[in-house]
Formats: structure tokens, C-alpha cells, sequence
């Protein structure tokens, strides 16, 4: 490891104690007893420089040399000599690190000290200050980018177009990818036809064995809708039209939220930057009456999924592939929680169809409504009659198996005799025992449970 040491003593300070050769000394048996060498030319030293600026040429020499990384650590005697100001301390400090360089004091090595404390934090609020500015310059200066028409907002052309390899992110460079770009075209006119819907077209895709955008035999419906739904088919490139939005709905109550970044929103119009004309495949007018056909689809959907009542809506997974269930009616009076793994491949993502069965949805809701009820209907006090009975049968349990021992001791029983007879009384009592445990258990449960259910019944 290469070190480096620095030494700092201010002209006033000199005729005190401590002169800057007594530090070096002190440097050295140190970098010694931990088995280091210590080239000459990595000794800093400001002798006669106060702390109280960074001016001082020993430190700019430093700074200068750690920049080109030429080691990995600075032994100083203690932060003052670094710097007198604690901001100075933290800038520098900051600083050197990011150079891959420790700074080690001899006197205060970093700990739970308040003064180390508070220098963390601020060395913290002060690298978070900086990696924000620098995050925020680089937006904006993409954006002023985007504005001249200069960069490409994607690093990934949309399905149908294709980038300049040689400067892929110059929008001058986009092109059309003829085979895609037809299927593209032939998209927004399937979509238009009477009767056609995202469900039919990806069907008709893939029958016409047309790989998907990431080269899967399957469409999905939320491929599809990406795509009718972006202007860029249309001739335009704009940037900021989607913004990362946190996950909110769950798949499926037995997994896993997704990661934030993965959903993203539509941005208002407004705040879309256009970038730069490229090569359109449909007509301005053939993409809003696409538009108006998926809104009016949408519309039609919401209304359609509340002509029934479910009470677990949207909170049924499936038991055999943990997929989420929908609520589903197929004829008057047949009501169905039905696993979404039995749906078609299209809208299922699955290319095996899941083998449960259907959930009547009327006895599932009896059950859970039935237990809801219960959890808000049986007061403490049924629960005090069940922990009272319990308790007796304990005490009844002990007095037998007293008289048990009694017995064996005055010689009624064999001692065989006893210990079978003893082992089923201490069966019954671990029995008892582990009911007293559910019993608690499920009271605490209970109590947890009970005010959001109060809430939701309102
Ligand atoms: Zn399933």
C-alpha cells in the first residue's frame, strides 16, 4: 500500500510543544510498527501555514498527487492539522476519499465519538448535496439536448424503427425496420377493423407467426397497447412522455410487489419535449381514432366489471400457480374466482394453462365473511369461557395425576401400570396446553385484525 503522511505546524504554534518534527516522528514509528514504507516525496509538510485556509502548498501538493491516485492513504496527527475549519476537514476528506485515499488520524481514529458522528453525517449531507447537483445538471442537460433535437430520449429504438449504429442516440440517424415496420402499420388498421380488439389482434399475430418485439412467439396486450398508444408511429420523437411511478398493484397477493422502477406513467401532453421529425408510419388521424377506440374499450371494460359483486375482488390468488384470480360470471347465478394461468396464453403470459379448478365464488365469500363476523362479533368474553374451561381441565389433569402417584406410591399400581397411565394423562395435558396457545394466539390475531375490518365495514 502506498502511503502518504502530512504535516502542518502554523508559525505561532511552532515554539509550542509539538513542532512538526515531533509529528513526523510519530507518523513514521506508526507507518513502521504496521509494516508500511513511506516514500520521501510523500511526506507533505506546510511548516509556517496556519490551518485556517486551504492555500498552503504542502496541502495542494497533496491534494494534486492523491488526484493522480498515487496512493491509498494520508496519515495525518489529528484533524486540526488538516484543517482548522470542521467544514474544510469534511471537504477535504470527502475529497481524498473519492480518490480512493483514506485520511487516518493518529489521535482520533473515527468512532462512536459525537464529534466522529457529526463528521459522518455531514460528510453524508454533503456527498448526497453533490451527487443531486451533479444528477441535476445532467437533466438538464439532457434536456436542452433534447430540445436542439440532438439526442435520442431511448437508448432501445421502439418496435419498427432502428438507430444508427454508429451514433445511436442521434435522432438524424432513426430509420424505419421495413418488416416490422409493416407489421406496425398493419396493427393500427387490424385494430381499427369493426369488431377487432387487442385480445383479437395479438391472436392474429401470432397465428401469423410474427415474433414479438423481444423475439417470444406471444403477444401480450400490454405490447400491443404500448404500441398503438405511441406518437412516435406517428413521425414524432418526444422524451419525458413516461415517468417511473412505484408499483402499486400486486400481481398476485402471493407475490411479490414489483420493482418501482418497472411501472411507468404517461405524462401529461404538455410536458413532452418534442425532439425531432422521423420517418412516420400511420397518419396523424389514423392514430387518434386508435387512441379513441382503446379509450372507449377501456371505458366499456370498467363499466362491464361491475355488473356483479364480489367481496374479494381482486384479493383470490391461486392456490396451484399463485397467479391472481378474477372474478368471473359465465351464466346468471354461476359466479367464479377463476385463476388467471386458465386464461388464453395472450392474456395469461403463461404457456401452460393452469390445471385448478374454479372457485364458486358465493361459498368462498360465505367463508371469509364468515370469519370476518366472527373475529368482529366474538367479544373477549367468549374467549374468558374458553380459557376458564381450559384452565379446569388443567387443574383436573394435575389432581389425577397426583392421585395416580399416590397410588403407585402406597402400592395399589405396578409400577409398569403407572408410567402407561402416567403418559397418557401428560399426552392430555401437552394437548391442552397447545390449545391454550391457540387460543391466545388466535386473540392476538384477532385484536390486530379487528380495527381495519371495523373500519371497512364502516
Ligand atoms: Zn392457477
Amino acid at each position: 500500500m502506498q502511503v502518504a503522511v502530512y504535516v502542518r505546524v502554523s508559525t505561532q504554534r511552532q515554539a509550542q510543544a509539538q513542532t512538526i518534527e515531533q509529528q513526523l516522528e510519530r507518523l513514521c514509528a506508526h507507518i513502521q510498527a504496521q509494516g508500511w514504507q513511506i516514500a520521501d516525496d510523500n511526506i507533505f509538510r506546510d511548516d509556517g501555514y496556519s490551518g485556517a485556509g486551504l492555500n498552503r502548498p504542502g496541502l495542494d501538493r497533496l491534494r494534486d498527487r492523491a488526484a493522480q491516485a498515487e496512493f491509498q492513504r494520508v496519515l495525518i496527527t489529528a484533524p486540526d492539522r488538516l484543517a482548522r475549519k470542521y467544514v474544510h476537514q469534511v471537504l477535504l476528506i470527502e475529497e481524498l476519499e473519492r480518490y480512493g485515499c483514506q485520511v487516518e488520524f493518529l489521535d482520533r481514529p473515527m468512532s462512536q465519538d459525537p464529534h466522529d458522528q457529526l463528521l459522518l453525517q455531514i460528510r453524508g449531507a454533503v456527498s448526497e448535496y453533490e451527487r443531486s447537483l451533479i444528477a441535476e445538471r445532467m437533466r438538464r442537460g439532457r434536456q436542452a439536448k433534447y430540445r436542439a433535437g440532438i439526442l435520442l430520449p431511448w437508448t432501445r429504438a421502439p418496435y419498427g424503427l432502428q438507430m444508427n449504429p454508429d451514433h445511436p442516440r442521434d435522432p438524424k440517424g432513426v430509420r424505419l425496420e421495413a418488416t416490422e415496420a409493416a407489421t406496425v402499420g398493419e396493427m393500427f388498421v387490424y385494430y381499427l377493423e369493426e369488431g377487432h380488439s387487442l385480445f383479437g389482434l395479438a391472436k392474429h399475430l401470432i397465428a401469423n407467426q410474427i415474433p414479438s418485439p423481444r423475439g417470444q412467439k406471444r403477444w401480450n396486450q400490454a405490447t400491443l397497447r404500448g404500441i398503438l398508444t405511441n406518437p412516435v408511429y406517428t413521425g414524432k420523437v418526444y422524451a419525458a412522455r413516461t415517468r417511473p411511478r412505484p408499483a402499486r398493484v400486486r400481481r398476485s397477493a402471493l407475490k411479490p410487489l414489483g420493482r418501482p422502477t418497472t411501472s411507468r406513467v404517461v405524462t401529461d401532453s404538455n410536458e413532452w419535449i418534442l425532439v425531432a421529425p422521423i420517418p412516420a408510419i400511420v397518419s396523424q388521424e389514423q392514430f387518434a381514432w386508435v387512441q379513441a377506440k382503446l379509450a372507449q374499450n377501456q371505458q366499456f371494460a370498467k363499466r362491464h366489471s361491475k355488473s356483479h359483486e364480489y367481496l374479494l375482488r381482486a384479493l383470490v390468488s391461486c392456490g396451484v400457480c399463485q397467479c391472481s384470480c378474477m372474478a368471473r360470471t359465465n351464466s346468471p347465478g354461476y359466479a367464479y374466482y377463476v385463476c388467471r394461468g386458465k386464461l388464453h396464453a395472450v392474456q395469461s403470459c403463461h404457456d401452460e394453462k393452469c390445471p385448478a379448478r374454479f372457485i364458486p365464488a358465493p361459498q368462498l365469500d360465505a367463508l371469509v365473511w364468515q370469519d370476518l363476523c366472527d373475529v368482529l362479533t366474538h367479544p373477549e368474553s367468549i374467549r374468558q369461557a374458553r380459557r376458564e374451561n381450559l384452565r379446569k381441565a388443567r387443574v383436573s389433569l394435575d389432581h389425577q395425576l397426583e392421585r395416580l402417584t399416590e397410588a403407585y406410591l402406597s402400592s395399589v399400581l405396578l409400577l409398569a401400570e403407572y408410567q402407561r397411565r402416567r403418559q397418557d394423562l401428560e399426552q392430555k395435558q401437552h394437548g391442552l396446553d397447545t390449545q391454550v396457545q391457540q387460543l391466545e394466539t388466535s386473540a392476538n390475531r384477532h385484536t390486530e385484525v379487528r380495527a381495519p375490518i371495523a373500519q371497512l365495514l364502516g
